[in-house]
């Protein structure tokens, strides 16, 4: 799941083929694994299961992709942040990764300082795996955790168990210091009790990282059929936002710090790979539906694996949209992100080139988020409250709409 890019951009769709072969100072880089063992109902990712007799041609693809970017640096980018992110990259067979990780390392400076961050399920998990991955120098690994409950998650199509997730943090924590769990609010039947009981475990696990994600509705996906068709009833707003705001301060109170709102992290170990993304540093994509950013230009892969597969192939280029950002565009990014972070967003930053009508409709439309309890005003700065991320698509909606 790239980026967790929860949020989502306003590219235009240009459906053209762009040969990428500009030189950048990529230092993160992300690795797309779309395979899965199951579809789950909430899922919007590329993601893809009973396909994993392409499993082996995917990885020589992806390997192909990998070398020809980096012949296009003309010298070898040192790197901060590798993440393999899915679909299930737990389930990357083990020769496999050996050998993609012979690749990168081939391929670009890999201290041993670089983050190598690697998204598992649990259940997926098979003797062995562990320390290999160790042995490639993945030091950090995301488990989706999402819920204890199992008769919530299988009623989703997602077949894990709390036994599997408690048997794979006892292994993981033998290998790893640096363990992130992430954690769907919202589902369907899981009471109040119920989620504060999850926290109340959380923190006690051997774990350095939370991600707490709202449950999303997309469409086009069987939960939002389910839920259009009444068979799943989702928890109110309220409910869910009252939550969010006890588990903030539950995860604050075991000194896990808020450095995005979905995000908590022991002092140190915030995730780098998505500070990159969030701070509009440059990082390349590669696999089905992977997308980069080069500092001016958002771009992202085919997302078909059978025609990313055969333009590898046959030497044809796989970005198949990308997207200059215009100064305003860049601006709503910018807002976008940096209302989700503690630090906010400066206002004077999306006003310097508006006329004094457009700085008065925005003075108003902030006093009014403001005034509804949607954002913080300190100063010059404003930023989401716990309230307003509920409501996070129509503030930005609001904040934007005035320039
Ligand atoms: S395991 Fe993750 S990527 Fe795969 S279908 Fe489920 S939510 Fe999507």
């Amino acid at each position: 799941m790239q980026v967790r890019y929860y949020y989502t951009t306003v590219w235009c769709i240009r459906g053209y083929f762009l040969h990428y072969c500009q030189k950048t100072q990529t230092r993160s880089l992300y690795i797309h694994w779309p395979f899965c063992p199951y579809k789950c109902h909430f899922c919007p990712f590329v993601a893809l299961a009973s396909h994993d007799q392409f499993m082996e041609r995917y990885h020589r693809a992806l390997v192909s992709e990998i070398r020809l970017f980096a012949e296009q640096q003309h010298h070898k980018d040192q790197i901060d942040t590798i993440h393999f992110g899915g679909g299930t990259p737990s389930t990357y067979p083990n020769d496999l990764l050996l050998d993609m990780f012979g690749i990168l390392r081939e391929s670009f400076e890999i201290q041993p300082t670089v983050e190598i961050a690697l998204e598992v399920n649990p259940g997926t998990v098979h003797a062995g795996q562990l320390e290999v991955w160790k042995a490639c120098g993945v030091n950090r690994l995301s488990i989706g955790v999402q819920s204890l409950k199992d008769k919530v998650l299988s009623g989703l199509n997602r077949h894990q168990t709390a036994r599997q997730v408690y048997e794979l943090l006892e292994k993981a924590s033998m290998f790893f210091d640096n363990l992130s769990v992430d954690l769907i609010l919202g589902l369907p039947d899981v009471s109040a009790d119920e989620w504060r009981q999850l926290i109340q475990e959380v923190v006690s696990w051997p774990i350095k990282h939370v991600s707490v994600y709202f449950l999303s509705v997309h469409e086009n996906t069987p939960l939002y059929f389910k839920v259009k068709t009444n068979q799943i009833t989702l928890p109110s707003d309220e409910h869910v936002v009252a939550l969010y705001q006890w588990t903030c301060n539950m995860l604050m109170q075991h000194d896990f710090l808020q450095y995005e709102l979905s995000n908590f992290a022991k002092k140190s170990y915030e995730s780098r790979h998505n500070c990159a993304y969030w701070d509009r540093r440059e990082y390349r994509g590669f696999g089905i539906g992977a997308c980069s950013f080069d500092g001016t230009r958002r771009m992202q892969n085919e997302k078909n694996i059978m025609r990313y597969m055969d333009a590898i192939e046959k030497n044809e280029p796989v970005i198949v949209f990308h997207e200059e950002l215009t100064d305003e565009q860049v601006k709503l990014e910018r807002l976008m992100l940096g209302l989700r972070r503690p630090v906010g967003v400066t206002l004077q930053d999306f006003v310097d080139t508006s006329s004094q009508a457009q700085k008065d409709a925005l003075h108003k439309t902030v006093q009014k988020l403001h005034d509804c309890k949607l954002i913080e005003w300190n100063n010059d700065s404003i930023r989401l409250t716990m309230q307003g991320l509920a409501l996070e698509n129509e503030v930005i909606a609001q904040l934007s709409g005035r320039h």
